[in-house]
């Protein structure tokens, strides 16, 4: 091989504050990142899939929720995270876009907020220690899962 690169990354081992499951659609990249600086998530684990939470809530083969659980398993035994952020968005092509629902964001963000519940629902079931946050990112701004 051939070095390309140099730089120094910290070798420690690092105290997670958050595996995050979320949608790789690099619309909301930018955007959720910041909040996620803000809530304080500075070491974090990323999931990053198609349909983030779309995965644990109805995913298209069971065997996506399980890949998902055993990311979240490692996250918890490498790095010691104790929370997990639950992610979905709109428009998101997992779930057929902001078209699926007629275009009417409302109902989308209805429908989406009601997975979120799902799947923390079912995370809680798999990981009674764990502590589960849900947000919705549209197109102006971040929404979080009430009483979750
Ligand atoms: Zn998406």
């Amino acid at each position: 091989m051939t070095k390309v690169f140099h730089f120094d990354a910290p070798r420690e081992k690092y105290q997670c504050d958050a595996a995050i499951v979320w949608c790789f659609d690099n619309r909301f990249q930018l955007g959720f990142s910041k909040y996620l600086k803000r809530l304080g998530v500075v070491n974090s684990d990323p999931i990053k899939i198609a349909g983030g939470a779309k995965s644990l809530a109805s995913p298209e083969h069971e065997t996506d929720r399980e890949f998902v659980l055993d990311q979240i398993k490692k996250s918890i035994r490498l790095h010691g995270t104790e929370r997990v952020i639950l992610m979905l968005h709109s428009d998101c092509g997992a779930y057929g876009g902001l078209a699926a629902f007629g275009g009417n964001a409302a109902a989308e963000s209805k429908h989406h907020e009601a997975e979120l519940r799902t799947a923390a629902e079912w995370l809680r079931r798999a990981l009674p220690q764990i502590n589960v946050q849900g947000y919705f990112v549209d197109f102006e701004g971040i929404w979080a899962v009430d009483a979750l």
